[in-house]
C-alpha cells in the first residue's frame, strides 16, 4: 500500500446493509476521492443491497440468500453493476482485489467470506469479532503468511490498537477493555432473568444490530471481546480485564510496567474506529461524533459482576478452556440469542443453554482449531445441540 496514493482506496464490504455496514459505506461515500466501493454484500435484504450499491457505485454486488439474486439481478439491471449470489457470491467479493475488505457479518457466517478475503491477499478490518472467536488461530496465522494485519473496527480493539507498544510488549502489564454494561448493569438479578426482548434491545449507548444489542444485554460481548482480543494482542490471557465504564468513552487501555497508562478516548461512534482503519496507517478527517469532556463531567467505573451476567464467565471459560470452545461457545450464543429474540427463552435461559452446549460437548471443545472445516463441523454440531435442548 502506498502512502501517498492518488488513486481511490477500494473498499469491500461484506454486511454492507447493516449497523457497521451502514456506517462504513457513510465514511467511503462522504470522501469519494478518497474512496471508492469495489463490491457489497448482504443476507437477504437486496433493495437496500441494490440502492447502496447505486448510490455508490460499486462493482460489484452479491446477496447470501441464492432465492434473491432475480430480485437483485433485476434492481441492478441497466447499471453496468454485477451481481452474484450465494456462497459463490459472497466469496466473489471478498477475493475480488481491493485494498481494504471490511468484515461486518454478523455471526459465524462471517467466517468463510473472512477467511477468502485474506487468503485473496486483502487488507482485512473485521468487525465480525465471531470470526476471531470461532476461528481466530487460523484467522492469525492466514494474516501471518500474508504479512497483513487485521485491523480491529469493533471500538474497544481499535482502541487498543492505537495504544498498544508491540516494541516493548514485555512491558505491558494489562489490556483492559471497557463495557457499557448494557441497559440490565444496576438490575437485580431476577429481573434480568425475565427481562423482554424490548428491553434487551434498549442499549445505552449504541446503536447497532439486534445480535449484538442483546450479546451486550447479557455482557456476552464482553466476553466475546476479551477472546477477539486475545487473538489480536499477543498477551497473556490473564492480562485482559473487563472495567465497567457506563458513558462508553474510554474504549480501551494499556497498562505497562513503570506505572503509564494509555487510554483511547472518543465519543461513542463506529464511524471513529471505521475511519481510523480506512485511513491506516494515515489519518483522515471523517465526521464522527466530537468528545466533549466539560458537557460530559464525569467518568465512572465498576467491576463486572459475572453472577448477574453469567454469559461473562462462560466466555472468559472457554477462552480458558481453549481449542474449540469458544467456537461450540458462540455457535450455542447465536442459537439462544435467537431464541430469546423469537421469544422462546428467558434471557436467562441464554446462559443456561449455551452452558448446556459447552458442557455436553466438552470433548470436541478440546479440540484444536486446526481446519476451517473441522470448526465449521462443530458449529453445525453446537446448533444442532442448542436446538435440541432448548426445546
Ligand atoms: P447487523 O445485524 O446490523 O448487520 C449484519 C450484516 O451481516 C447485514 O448486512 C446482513 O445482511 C449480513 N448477514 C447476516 N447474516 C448473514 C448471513 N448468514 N450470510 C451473509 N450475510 C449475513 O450487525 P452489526 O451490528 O452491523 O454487526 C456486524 C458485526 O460487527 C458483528 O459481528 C458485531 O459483533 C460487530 N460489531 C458491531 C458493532 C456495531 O456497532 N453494530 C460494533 C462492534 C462490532
Ligand atoms: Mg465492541
Amino acid at each position: 500500500m502506498s502512502l501517498q496514493s492518488s488513486e481511490p482506496k477500494m473498499i469491500s464490504i461484506l454486511g454492507a446493509t447493516g449497523s457497521v455496514g451502514e456506517s462504513s459505506l457513510d465514511i467511503v461515500c462522504s470522501d469519494p476521492e478518497r474512496y471508492q466501493i469495489r463490491a457489497l454484500t448482504a443476507h437477504r435484504n437486496v433493495d437496500k443491497l441494490a440502492e447502496a450499491a447505486r448510490l455508490s457505485k460499486a462493482d460489484y454486488a452479491a446477496v447470501a440468500d441464492e432465492a434473491s439474486y432475480g430480485r437483485l439481478k433485476e434492481l441492478l439491471s441497466g447499471t453496468g453493476i454485477e451481481v452474484g449470489a450465494g456462497e459463490i457470491g459472497l466469496e466473489h467479493a471478498a477475493t475480488l482485489p481491493a485494498d481494504i475488505v471490511i468484515g461486518a457479518i454478523v455471526g459465524a457466517a462471517g467466517i468463510k467470506p473472512t477467511m477468502a478475503a485474506l487468503k485473496a491477499g486483502n487488507q482485512l478490518a473485521l468487525a465480525n469479532k465471531e470470526t476471531l472467536v470461532c476461528a481466530g488461530d487460523l484467522v492469525m496465522a492466514e494474516a501471518r503468511r500474508q504479512d497483513l494485519r487485521i485491523l480491529p473496527v469493533d471500538s474497544e480493539h481499535n482502541a487498543i490498537f492505537q495504544i498498544f507498544d508491540e516494541a516493548n510488549i514485555d512491558e505491558i502489564d494489562e489490556v483492559t477493555i471497557t463495557a457499557s454494561g448494557g441497559p440490565f448493569r444496576t438490575w437485580a438479578q431476577a429481573d434480568i432473568e425475565k427481562a423482554t426482548a424490548e428491553q434487551a434491545l434498549k442499549h445505552p449507548n449504541w446503536d447497532m444490530g439486534a445480535k449484538i444489542t442483546i450479546d451486550s444485554a447479557s455482557m456476552m460481548n464482553k466476553g466475546l471481546e476479551v477472546i477477539e482480543a486475545h487473538h489480536l494482542y499477543a498477551v497473556r490471557q490473564d492480562k485482559f480485564k473487563v472495567v465497567v465504564h457506563p458513558q462508553s468513552i474510554i474504549h480501551g487501555m494499556v497498562s505497562y510496567s513503570d506505572g503509564s497508562v494509555l487510554a483511547h478516548l472518543a465519543a461513542p461512534d463506529m464511524r471513529t474506529p471505521i475511519a481510523h482503519c480506512l485511513a491506516w496507517p494515515e489519518r483522515a478527517a471523517a465526521k464522527t461524533k466530537r468528545l466533549d469532556l466539560i458537557a460530559l463531567g464525569q467518568m465512572t467505573f465498576e467491576a463486572p459482576d459475572p453472577v448477574r451476567f453469567p454469559c461473562l464467565q462462560l466466555a472468559l471459560d472457554a477462552m480458558k478452556a481453549g481449542g474449540n470452545m469458544p467456537n461450540i461457545m458462540n455457535a450455542a450464543n447465536e442459537i439462544a440469542v435467537a431464541a430469546f429474540l423469537e421469544g422462546e427463552i428467558t434471557f436467562g435461559g441464554i446462559a443456561s443453554l449455551v452452558e448446556a452446549v459447552m458442557t455436553k460437548m466438552d470433548g470436541d471443545g478440546g479440540l484444536p482449531v486446526s481446519s476451517l472445516d473441522l470448526v465449521l463441523e462443530l458449529d453445525q454440531k453446537a446448533r444442532q445441540l442448542a436446538l435440541e435442548l432448548k426445546s
